[in-house]
């Protein structure tokens, strides 16, 4: 006899479904239910004993890493989806909180170098593309200073709208926006991600650490060499912290290949 579903838990299933759905995900892939015959099933764990038997558990319905729609070969064109993904995104409150408009990210989508900041700010916001204002002014000196251009990397943040008044984003935001970041990461392929401040190191590397900490050393990411350097805004801020940045984005180069130029003025 089939098992019925937990209504709580259905409704639960039909959430994440939307959810993904939302996301651009239409491919999903089910272990067989085991729990129809007890005698295959493995032992419940202590907090499942007292489940009615033939329930079916949560494990049944957990998701492999689900497969993106996304199936254009062409990284731009694969990009275009995602921006198409997600729409005039209503997913999280920020939509009603007075941003103008979604920014994406921009850059090469080829680039072998991302950098990912937090949230537009003002300037970003009003013209749709990251890092526009006066720390954007000072990321752009700092590619400069790397012998590159704002056109060849790719730049963006872990969330994509404004939030209110440039307030720090709340964690339930960056974990709704961040699964779109980590497609076009997915998508471009970057040799190395550069992670812009505490809320980009902690957001992509999950881990909880002051920036002193987190910087001069290299992480994994997916199997993507990341590194984490100090904020451009905070170093509008505290103009000392150029040099560590600086040293840095010296050890990013070297990565790439990048000859580091004998002397620099990043601003
Ligand atoms: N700060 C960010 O983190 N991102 C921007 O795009 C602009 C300022």
């Amino acid at each position: 006899m089939p098992s019925t579903l937990d209504p709580q838990l259905r409704r639960a299933i039909a959430d994440r479904i939307r959810y993904y759905r939302d996301l651009g995900i239409y491919d999903l892939y089910r272990r067989p239910v085991q729990a129809a015959n007890p005698t295959q099933a493995p032992p419940l764990g202590d907090d499942e004993k007292d489940q009615p038997a033939g329930a079916t558990r949560i494990e049944d319905f957990t998701f492999p890493m689900p497969k993106s729609k996304v199936s254009a070969t062409d990284p731009g064109s694969a990009l275009r989806l995602i921006r198409e993904d997600i729409g005039d995104c209503t997913r999280c409150r920020l939509h009603k909180q007075g941003r103008k408009q979604i920014v994406f990210g921009v850059g090469n989508p080829k680039a072998e170098l991302m950098f990912i900041g937090e949230a537009p700010g003002a300037d970003e916001d009003a013209k749709g593309e990251p890092f526009v204002g006066r720390a954007g002014q000072l990321l752009t000196n700092m590619i400069k200073a790397m012998g590159l251009s704002r056109e060849e990397v790719y730049i963006a943040n872990i969330i994509k709208c404004r939030p209110p008044g440039n307030r720090t984003p709340e964690r339930d935001e960056c974990e709704t926006c961040s699964p779109f970041l980590f497609r076009q990461i997915e998508v471009v392929k970057p040799k190395v991600i550069v992670a812009l401040g505490a809320v980009a190191a902690k957001t992509l590397l999950a881990v909880n650490a002051s920036m002193g900490e987190l910087r001069g050393r290299w992480y994994d990411f997916r199997n993507t060499k990341l590194a984490v350097t100090y904020h451009p805004a905070f170093l509008l801020r505290d103009p000392r912290q150029k040099k560590e940045t600086w040293k840095d984005l010296q050890m990013v180069m070297k990565e790439l290949g990048l000859a580091v130029p004998p002397k620099v003025g990043s601003e």
